[in-house]
């Protein structure tokens, strides 16, 4: 038995799947905790309840999702006390996302002080974008002094489906090039260039690069001076404008794609900019992707978006056909894995994504146990 528990911890939530090699034996959600109304106090209360009601025999790991990694972690890592407080130094660059995983990773070690734990960074795949692709142009001594870069986030996702790509074409990742959307209610676009990251859209932090569900994705940071200087908004309501109340949800009063989809349908100006501006941002994307890389052997869609929205991944793709890319209408509206024409030079596909399947696995290598 190998058994991995992956756990996913947000401020108010626990995610957790139990894993015994790849297929799924325990799952769920822990909501709204520390919440009124929710189910449980804190986070010790919500693990505790996840190991009573999981058979957790032959546990061999537990993997933890890490938001932010900062410059230094560039891959999964066993958790001990000196990454605890490596990862907490990290918290200014993440102060939304890895006080969370580490109450997470603090609770777990207690309870299960036996088993190994390991953390795998969103950030980690992106360590091999090359210096000029996570540099800024920005005064050096400054970016130095705060750690201010590019790191990119959601590589468990662009590593998993750039990875299952290469099989789908029946080709080695080591030498296949894939651009990789991932669109799920955070967006991110990645260039894969034989299995390793060399460009992605986010940032510092998620908020820029493509548009979300209620992130803004790329604005000119000019807005947010005027925003503060002649509007008059402090610097908090602007960052909770950007992260919360802008995407989708800013263009249209809706942040879930499905209503803007319903609502475009039915000749809504508000929604059909919204889809516009979105696929817009990934066409613009993979053009810049297509530079970067040189040869591109496939261009693949995943997350809620991407697997789900035929409407998205036609629109974001059409007019590309001179440049050898196109989605074929029927084999997109039945989402098979490749969704172009038969024969096409850069295949487009459609991969579901499974970070937790990831996590584990990683989690497994990290351990140098096998799969
Ligand atoms: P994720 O973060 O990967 O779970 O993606 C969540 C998002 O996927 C939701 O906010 C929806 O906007 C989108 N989504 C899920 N199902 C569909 C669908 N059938 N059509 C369009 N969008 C969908």
């Amino acid at each position: 038995m190998s058994r991995v528990l992956v756990l996913n911890s947000g401020s108010s939530s626990v995610k957790y799947r139990l894993f015994d090699g790849s297929s799924t034996i325990a799952k769920g959600l822990v909501e709204r905790i520390g919440e009124s109304g929710g189910e449980v106090a804190d986070h010790r209360a919500a693990l505790q309840g996840i190991m009573d009601e999981t058979d957790l025999s032959g546990l061999v790991a537990v993997g933890h999702r890490v938001v932010h990694g900062g410059p230094d972690f560039t891959g999964p890592t066993v958790i001990d006390d000196d990454v605890v407080a490596r990862v907490e130094a990290l918290v200014p660059l993440a102060p939304l996302h890895n006080p969370a995983a580490l109450t997470g990773i603090e609770v777990a070690r207690k309870l299960l002080p036996d088993v190994p734990q390991v953390a795998v960074f969103d950030t980690a795949f992106h360590a091999t974008i090359p210096p000029e692709g996570v540099t800024w142009a920005i005064d050096r001594s400054l970016a130095e002094r705060w750690q201010i870069r590019r790191y990119g986030f959601h590589g468990t996702s662009h590593a998993y489906v750039s990875r299952r790509t290469a099989h789908v074409l029946g080709r080695d990742p080591a030498s296949t090039n894939v651009i990789t959307l991932h669109l799920g209610n955070g967006a991110s676009a990645c260039a894969v260039e034989g299995g390793r990251s060399v460009a992605t859209s986010m940032g510092m932090s998620p908020l820029p690069g493509l548009v979300m569900g209620t992130r803004s994705g790329d604005i000119d940071p000019t807005v947010i001076f005027h925003l503060h200087r002649v509007a008059g908004l402090p610097l908090d309501e602007i960052e909770n404008s950007l992260t919360r109340h802008g995407g989708l949800l800013g263009l249209s009063g809706d942040n879930d794609l499905r209503t803007v989809l319903e609502r475009r349908a039915a000749g809504d100006a508000d929604a059909t900019l919204a889809f516009d501006v979105y696929c817009r941002r990934i066409r613009e994307y993979v053009g810049a992707y297509l530079a970067v890389l040189g040869r591109v052997d496939a261009i693949t869609f995943t997350a809620g978006v991407g697997e789900n929205a035929p409407a998205v991944r036609a629109a974001s793709l059409a007019g590309l056909e001179p440049l050898d890319i196109e989605v074929d209408p029927e084999r997109n509206e039945r989402r098979e894995e490749i969704i172009s024409p038969p024969g096409a030079r850069i295949p487009v596909c459609v991969i579901p994504t499974d970070e937790e399947l990831e996590i584990a696995g990683q989690s497994r290598t990290a351990l140098s146990l096998p799969d």
